[in-house]
């Protein structure tokens, strides 16, 4: 069935925030949304031989190990001679040996991006490269991150995640956040109290005054969070990772295997951004059904969770500070490195101004968590694996509800939504963020944990309420929709 657009609105909901309504009658199995591909995205770094950077297709379920294609680093491939590239055949470049060139070539094509196949290079080239600009960008992240890795102890025992990096250094990692200490106030009360403002409902006599000083604990974080990000600009000033004389000690860490993909995604998105200010932003771009590009004002539009997980998760707010130093240190670098970035007429200063400034890769990463979709292999059996996530800003608008009414495939890199039954005018639409098959007391806890909501969704409140047997609740959620 063809995807109709026009199946839904956006609109407030009476639990607070927005939700998508059907505007009419949804049958079984419609495709109510297609988002042809993420806004921004990164596939892991640990994949990135594996899973091609445009179709997202895991080598592993095609008989492969890793793919060949590799990026390659070619000034023919520019905005300006788009057809020329779609005509021309590059040869392939086997992963097993590095081009030797010059600095731009050798950037550039550290990038880690690797293709299942010749089209879909070509396809990224034009779509997501910006001439030479995202390539450039991944591939100076990459050299930032040996050098880090080789002064610090060698290029192995890198920290595989922000978690064990913490552990190692037997707290934050990282001195910035040590001298911002005295400023944070981390409140177990702020939690259940920013919790409880998503669900109004759930709050009990004194509501007024419960809602009152929620506000005031969050505005205080906020002022908190402010201050952290206005000194984070101060210490990553220009040259931050370059600067440590020999002998002197080295001011930062190599960023964790987490920590490098989160800046590969934030850079993925200061690309796109950078690309809609271009004449030629969205010639050759994916329409979703509503024929519409979703852009950095759209993103913008998404919730932003930042005080949330500062709140909950501090090293979250570690993490995202040190992704922003670094990031910016890859831009700078990238800018001062002569032949690095694309040859042309573009305005360097404005890419530079937006990473001299916290709040871009801040507006990014506050929207990465609860907003992004994960990449998911299409193993049928057995636990599948999280190759990466993108954010399909569209997709995003789906409230959670654990006996769900959307079902979401992801066919390539596009994600698409349908619906699992009939669905009558005025209902809403609703995904599930986790396993519909695990306990209430189980997703409540998720829910609470990673999107910071009490789920009160008409199922978990019977099952919490009146205990039923477990065999007659499942009918109401099960998909009409094969995948
Ligand atoms: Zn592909
Ligand atoms: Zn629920």
């Amino acid at each position: 069935m063809d995807p109709d657009y026009r199946l839904y609105s956006i609109q407030p909901t009476p639990y607070g925030g927005r939700g998508v309504y059907a505007r009419t009658d949804i049958s079984a199995g419609t495709c109510i949304l297609r988002c042809p591909g993420p806004y921004a995205y990164v596939i892991a770094r640990k994949f990135r031989k594996e899973v091609c950077a445009w179709c997202f297709s895991y080598a592993f379920e095609h008989g492969k190990r890793v793919w060949s294609w590799k990026y390659e680093s070619t000034d023919s491939i520019s905005l300006r001679d788009d057809q020329e590239c779609i005509g021309k055949t590059v040869s392939p470049v086997h992963n097993s040996k590095q081009n030797k060139g010059n600095g731009a070539n050798t950037a550039a094509n550290l990038a880690g991006t690797w293709f299942c196949t010749a089209e879909c290079r070509t396809r990224w080239c034009l779509e997501m490269d910006f001439g030479r600009l995202h390539a450039s960008l991944l591939g100076m992240l990459e050299k930032l991150h040996i050098t880090a890795s080789d002064k610090k102890r060698g290029s192995a025992d890198i920290p595989v995640t922000a978690a064990d990096a913490i552990a190692i250094e037997g707290g934050y990692t990282f001195p910035l956040l040590k001298t911002l200490q005295p400023y944070w106030i981390h409140s177990k009360d702020a939690l259940l109290s920013a919790s409880h403002l998503k669900n109004p409902s759930t709050l009990s006599a004194g509501r007024e005054e419960q809602i009152t000083s929620c506000h005031q604990t969050l505005s205080s974080c906020q002022r908190q969070l402010d201050i952290v990000w206005s000194h984070a600009e101060l210490v990553y000033a220009r040259g931050y990772y370059r600067n440590a004389a020999p002998g002197e000690p080295r001011k930062e860490e190599p960023l964790s295997e987490f920590e490098l993909d989160t800046a590969r995604f934030a850079i993925s998105a200061l690309v796109q951004f950078f690309w809609e200010g271009s004449a030629a932003a969205h010639s050759n771009r994916g329409l979703d059904q509503n024929g519409s590009v979703m852009t950095w004002t759209d993103m913008l539009e998404l919730q932003n969770n930042e005080v949330e997980t500062a709140l909950r998760k501090p090293e979250i707010l570690a993490t995202q500070v040190r992704v922003y130093g670094f990031v910016r240190s890859v831009v700078e670098t990238a800018l001062r490195t002569p032949g690095v970035m694309p040859a042309g007429a573009y305005d360097w200063g404005k890419l530079r101004a937006w990473v001299d400034k916290s709040d871009y890769v801040r507006a990014i990463l506050g929207r990465d968590h609860g907003n992004v979709f994960g990449i998911w292999d299409m193993a049928t059996e057995g636990d599948s694996e999280m190759l990466g996530w993108g954010m399909y800003i569209q997709g995003s608008y789906f409230n959670h509800d654990c006996a769900p009414n959307v079902k979401k495939r992801r066919v390539g890199r596009a994600l698409e939504f349908y619906a699992m039954r009939n669905i009558a005018t005025g209902e809403e639409l609703c995904t599930t963020y986790v396993d519909v098959d695990e306990p209430a007391s189980q997703r409540c806890a998720e829910l609470r944990e990673q999107w910071y909501f009490n789920c009160v969704c008409v199922r978990c409140r019977r099952e919490l309420e009146v205990p039923i047997d477990e065999g007659t609740i499942d009918s109401g959620y099960v998909s009409s929709v094969d995948n």
